[in-house]
């Protein structure tokens, strides 16, 4: 069996993939691998915050988000067609005082190009199935029957993260049961707020 990997992280998402960035630019090696044939084309995430921004400026891909996206300076709200108030999204003290809005699927795209410009590709269809741990470091098991040894393994496989469940860790976070339904469009008309509110209203629940 070869040496371990230093760093093996479980999970392509947004979160992975920079950290896989973090540690790829301070020549730390790592492999990223991924349950996923391909990459999700869904836009989850939408909304990429000042302090992500300041993060991602060290990776080295802010621009290319920034020109990819769409700067958010304020927000407005309604409900039942009245206003409930404007907020101002621009006042954060920061060198990218402003959420971009940005499609996952994109974030991810960028960040996957900028790993492969620091030499590591992401490894998909390597769905973790299992772990151990001893003091000499970490064992993973992949549902394909591979084992990987590496010094430390870092979940960053989502909600219902396979890595937390073999650590016997749960998801502290509120779970209210709630209704909603989510879409990824292309708007073929000009975005107004009566339109917005015309169509959420018309839109059924799950
Ligand atoms: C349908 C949906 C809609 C959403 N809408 C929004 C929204 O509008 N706004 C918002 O801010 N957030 C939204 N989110 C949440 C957002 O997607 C997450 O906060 C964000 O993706 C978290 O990033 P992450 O990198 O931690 O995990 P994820 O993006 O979930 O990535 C985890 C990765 O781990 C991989 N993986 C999982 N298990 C294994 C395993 N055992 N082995 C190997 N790989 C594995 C998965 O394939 C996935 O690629 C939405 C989520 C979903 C599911």
């Amino acid at each position: 069996m070869s040496d371990p990997t230093p760093v093996v992280i479980v999970g392509a998402g947004p979160v992975g993939l920079a950290l896989a960035c973090e540690l790829a630019r301070r020549a730390v090696p790592v492999r990223i691998l991924d349950k996923l044939s391909v990459p999700t084309a869904e836009s989850r995430a939408a909304v990429v915050h000042a302090r992500t921004l300041e993060a991602f400026s060290r990776i080295g891909v802010v621009d290319e988000i920034v020109a990819a996206g769409q700067r958010t300076t304020g927000l407005q709200m309604y409900a039942d067609r009245v206003s409930l108030g404007k907020f101002d999204l621009g006042t954060v003290d920061s060198p990218y005082p402003f959420p971009v809005t940005l499609p996952q699927d994109e974030t991810e795209r960028i960040l996957t190009a900028r790993l492969a410009t620091l030499g590591v590709t992401v490894e998909r269809e390597r769905e973790l199935a299992g772990l151990e741990q001893d003091a000499s470091g970490v064992r993973a098991h992949l549902k394909s029957g591979e084992e990987i040894r590496s010094d430390w393994i870092v979940g960053t496989d989502g909600s219902h993260s396979t890595v937390r469940g073999a650590l016997g860790l749960r998801l502290e976070a509120p779970s209210k049961e709630r209704r909603s339904c989510w879409a990824t469009s292309k708007p073929t008309t000009s975005w107004t707020a009566r339109r917005c509110t015309r169509s959420s209203r018309a839109t059924p629940a799950r």
